[in-house]
């Protein structure tokens, strides 16, 4: 059966997610599909008072279900009930985030969704495995580092795979025994909806989860000031991270995580297998249309190897396959909306004046919807704003060197440091470049995340502050008691 759907007629939960209620609210912002432009809802913003309520009803659920005391393996049954309803409702998730989002429904099925699903399972798994640790003392003590939850975590996700970074920010912090007051994107806010009605409807106790629709300014930050939230895990945009801080550092000191933006380098070496490489690098340019924070934006690569690589990665930009997200056999996607392709439009243009060569691409495209033209830039110094800027968009940038430590100078971004890539036959090499990539993240001979959810994501530099997936992410939602008792 094809996935293909009409989006006129899928009803959307517009609303907020309090306990296990849907409060209708009425909507503010008004939300167009990227995909053709059209008008199809206004969102909602939480007021202060909302957020207020959301907060003291995870509180509440925390108490009366003892979530954080029960026996670690309940949570876990519950959180892969949880999962396995994901999978059950795929499509009906993938259909209500297709409408608002860049994501085509079949990669949601098949990609999105499921991962979400297995992520969460993932987390599931350290609620009764990972714990705290009797320490070294002499013989009259007995020296222990508890680990506990922190209580009410707020959670703020961008649009670009808005089901996935939810389950990224609810797993971990469910997992560990909190209760989680989340706001979605406003361009993209109605599937965490879903994905949280499936939560209690798998038996997980009703308040635990909850989620405001808004924008950042007022509901975003309403969570990040508030007294009751305990932590703070964002994913989102570097200047949005810096306002977050800003706004804890005044209104009361708490933890948070932050996975902010990327300029991401792809170095490709003159004894690197060329077709792989050039495979990795469209493929990592191309996917969702570079709205992805670890886009690997910057080629790099050695002189002798450009020109079979070039020629590789344009074929590959040009036979991108562009359509409705609601259409299975969509591959590439639209630009999440128009002040977003006209931003980066503004910046191809102003790299182009400043004399970068345009190989291909660098045009917004014909038609209905916000679709932008896989585009290739050359001949570009570091100051270039295609260079500094993340365009978070299909735009990449080339550069070329003769030597190890031209590559490094070159991929070495002055704000990011997200991720890498690394494209070579040499084991030496690659041992001495990863080394001195200062990246979060490298990828060798590949480029982008595989389903070993065992690997930490976070960014060096202004990329962030901790990380994502891995085990440390299920701690970063325990906080350490250290107790010392004479024996
Ligand atoms: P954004 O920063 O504009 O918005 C992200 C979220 O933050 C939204 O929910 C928004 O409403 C909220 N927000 C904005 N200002 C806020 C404030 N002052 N207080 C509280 N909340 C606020 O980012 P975006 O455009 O939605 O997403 C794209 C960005 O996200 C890119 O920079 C991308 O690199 C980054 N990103 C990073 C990762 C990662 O793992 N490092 C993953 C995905 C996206």
């Amino acid at each position: 059966m094809s996935l293909s759907f009409d989006p006129d007629q899928i009803p959307l939960p517009i609303g907020h997610f309090i306990g296990d209620r849907l409060l209708e609210s009425p909507g503010l912002l008004p939300l167009h599909r990227p995909s053709d432009g059209a008008f199809y809802a206004k969102c909602p913003v939480a007021s202060t008072e909302t957020v207020d309520e959301a907060v003291q009803t995870a509180r509440k659920a925390l108490k009366t279900s003892n979530w954080g005391g029960v026996r670690p393996r309940e949570r876990a049954s519950v959180l892969k009930r949880w999962a396995d309803l994901i999978e059950h409702e795929a499509q009906a998730l993938a259909k209500v985030e297709a409408i608002s989002s860049t994501r085509p429904i079949s990669q949601l099925v098949a990609g999105d969704i499921a991962i979400t699903a297995e992520q969460i399972r993932f987390f599931a798994e350290f609620a009764d495995k990972e714990g705290g640790d009797l320490v070294p003392t002499d013989d009259a003590h007995l020296g222990m580092i508890m680990t506990e939850p922190y209580g009410v975590v707020g959670a703020i996700t961008p649009w670009n795979f808005p089901v996935n970074m939810a389950g990224w920010k609810l797993g971990p912090a469910l997992a560990a025994g909190n209760a989680v007051v989340l706001k979605p994107s406003e361009m993209t806010p109605f599937s965490s909806i879903l994905l949280a009605q499936l939560a209690v409807k798998a038996g997980m106790p009703a308040g635990l989860i909850n989620i405001v629709i808004g924008d950042g300014p007022t509901t975003g930050a309403a969570i990040t000031g508030h007294p009751d939230i305990a932590k703070v895990s964002f994913t989102g945009s570097t200047s949005a991270g810096a306002a977050i801080m800003a706004n804890i550092a005044r209104t009361g000191i708490k933890p948070m995580t932050l996975e902010l933006g990327g300029k991401s380098p792809q170095i490709v070496f003159a004894d690197a297998d060329i077709d792989q490489a050039a495979a990795a690098i469209s493929g990592s340019i191309l996917a969702n249309a570079g709205q992805a924070c670890v886009a690997g934006s910057r080629l790099i690569a050695h002189f002798s190897a450009v020109e079979p690589l070039v020629e590789a990665i344009i074929a590959r930009m040009q036979a991108v396959r562009a359509g409705p997200t609601w259409d299975a056999a969509t591959t590439y996607s639209p630009i999440i909306s128009e002040t977003q392709r006209s931003r980066m439009h503004t910046t191809v243009r102003a790299a182009r004046a400043k004399g970068a060569e345009c190989l291909t691409g660098g045009e917004p495209m014909e038609g209905k919807g916000y679709f932008y033209t896989p585009t290739l830039l050359a001949k570009m110094d570091q100051s270039s704003p295609a260079i500094t800027e993340e365009i978070f968009g299909p735009v990449l940038t080339l550069q070329t060197f003769r030597t190890e430590e031209e590559a490094l100078a070159l991929a070495d971004h002055p704000t990011y440091g997200l991720a890498a890539g690394l494209f070579t036959r040499d084991v030496s090499r690659v041992m001495r470049i990863t080394r001195a990539l200062p990246a979060g993240t490298v990828w060798v001979n590949r480029y982008g995340r595989s389903r070993d959810h065992i690997l930490p994501t976070g960014g060096y530099k202004h990329s962030g502050i901790g990380k994502d997936l891995g085990r440390e992410a299920y701690h970063a939602n325990r906080r350490s008691k250290s107790v010392l008792i004479q024996v």
